[in-house]
């Protein structure tokens, strides 16, 4: 504990928090109306490299450099007037080390002043790591991308030879080999599938995503998206439909065609690979208010309310029976999410479990209602 100096005893045994003073990461001063040192926290001795002893008494100007002590005396007549002030001055330590601070001013009761001053190196170097982690994180983010591109060609191409071997392009194979290499071409647009994904979602996160944003007609899109998954819809015994309100046909939206055919097929095919034979999805257009409302909806097996709101991260799905019998990445949500925040919208979903999931979002129309 330091000695203190008889004299200003008195004062500091009034300070009722002083405990909390002499632990708080700041530096705390107190001066009297003379601006004389009357208590300095041991954080204030420290930067400055004074003892407390040293500093009791000593004219507050003997602490800043010369350019800070000028602006200090000017402001001295508005504390002395009661008011608060906030600056950024530099400290000149006993070994006349310049320290950056932000310096709070608060007049006292007595004509007394406190300043409460913030180290600005401490927070510089927090800033200087912060961007350092970030320049790393950039560098992280790019090797990733170029390894996902390296990976996307040698796939597509060995995709490829495989697609021919197995229509029989390089002679005739029996049906086992075919069988096999059905599974391999399968597995190998999954892994084609995820490089993409992965690629949008490096693109989406890093801001560098190209965005061809124009005015489109949402029924159109609409449409053409569900006439080119009917083929799969019909595979799996399922009807797809597309159903547009009448009052939609001629509204025109601003966004990118190709994106938004994006979400639409990820959030189609989602409805179709959790939904039974037999059963109906539906993508339907409304308008509400200035926005043309968008509905993927499926009478599937629905979402556990505990998972309502996880699915829309990075590799999340839900572990239920029919997971293992549908392809997935858990990365379409995240990315439809993603790109909708372009279009300044945001994905939703009501689910009820054994009944089935509705996703849906809205984009705002550009034509006068
Ligand atoms: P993926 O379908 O590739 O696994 P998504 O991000 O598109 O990835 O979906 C994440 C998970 O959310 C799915 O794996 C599934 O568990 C759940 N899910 C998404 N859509 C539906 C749906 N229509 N019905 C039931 N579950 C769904």
């Amino acid at each position: 504990m330091t000695n203190i100096p008889e004299n200003n005893n008195a004062f500091l045994k009034n300070i009722e928090y002083k405990n909390i003073l002499d632990a708080m990461t700041e530096s705390i001063w107190i001066g009297d109306e003379n601006e004389r040192t009357v208590y300095a926290n041991p954080n204030f001795c420290r930067i400055m490299e004074y003892s407390l002893e040293e500093m009791i008494g000593k004219e507050s100007y003997v602490f800043w450099d010369e350019e800070s002590t000028k602006t200090v005396k000017k402001n001295n007549s508005l504390r002395k007037q009661g008011e608060n002030s906030k600056y950024e001055w530099v400290l000149r330590s006993k070994s006349w080390v310049l320290v950056p601070v932000l310096l709070s001013w608060t007049p006292l009761w007595n004509g007394w002043t406190a300043g409460i001053m913030t180290d600005l190196r401490e927070i510089q170097a927090v800033k200087d790591e912060s961007q350092r982690l970030q320049e790393l994180n950039q560098v992280k983010d790019e090797f990733i991308s170029l390894v996902w591109h390296e990976l996307r060609t040698p796939m597509t191409g060995i995709r490829g030879y495989l697609t021919m071997i197995r229509d029989g392009d390089a002679g005739d194979i029996s049906e086992e080999t075919q069988h096999f290499l059905d599974i391999v071409i399968d597995e190998s647009k999954r892994l084609i599938d995820m490089i993409n994904d992965m690629l949008d979602i490096a693109k989406l996160e890093s801001g560098k995503m190209d965005f061809s944003d124009e005015n489109i007609s949402p029924a159109e899109i609409s449409r053409m998206v569900v006439e080119g998954l009917s083929f799969l819809a019909k595979q799996r015994g399922l009807t797809l439909i597309c159903e547009c309100m009448p009052e939609v046909e001629d509204v025109v939206i601003f966004a990118d065609a190709a994106k938004l055919r994006q979400v639409l097929i990820n959030l189609l095919g989602n409805a179709l690979k959790f939904t039974h034979a037999g059963w109906t999805v539906t993508l339907r257009l409304s308008l509400q208010g200035g926005a043309i409302l968008f509905e993927a909806i499926d009478t599937g097996i629905g979402i556990p309310p505990e998972h309502l709101s996880s699915i829309f991260e990075k590799f999340k799905q839900v572990d239920n029976y029919l997971q293992k019998s549908v392809n997935g990445t858990g990365l379409g949500l995240y990315i439809c999410k993603k790109i909708l925040a372009h279009f300044d919208s945001d994905l939703r979903v009501k689910s009820i479990e054994g009944k089935g999931s509705t996703f849906y979002f809205s984009i705002a129309t550009c034509t006068d209602i």
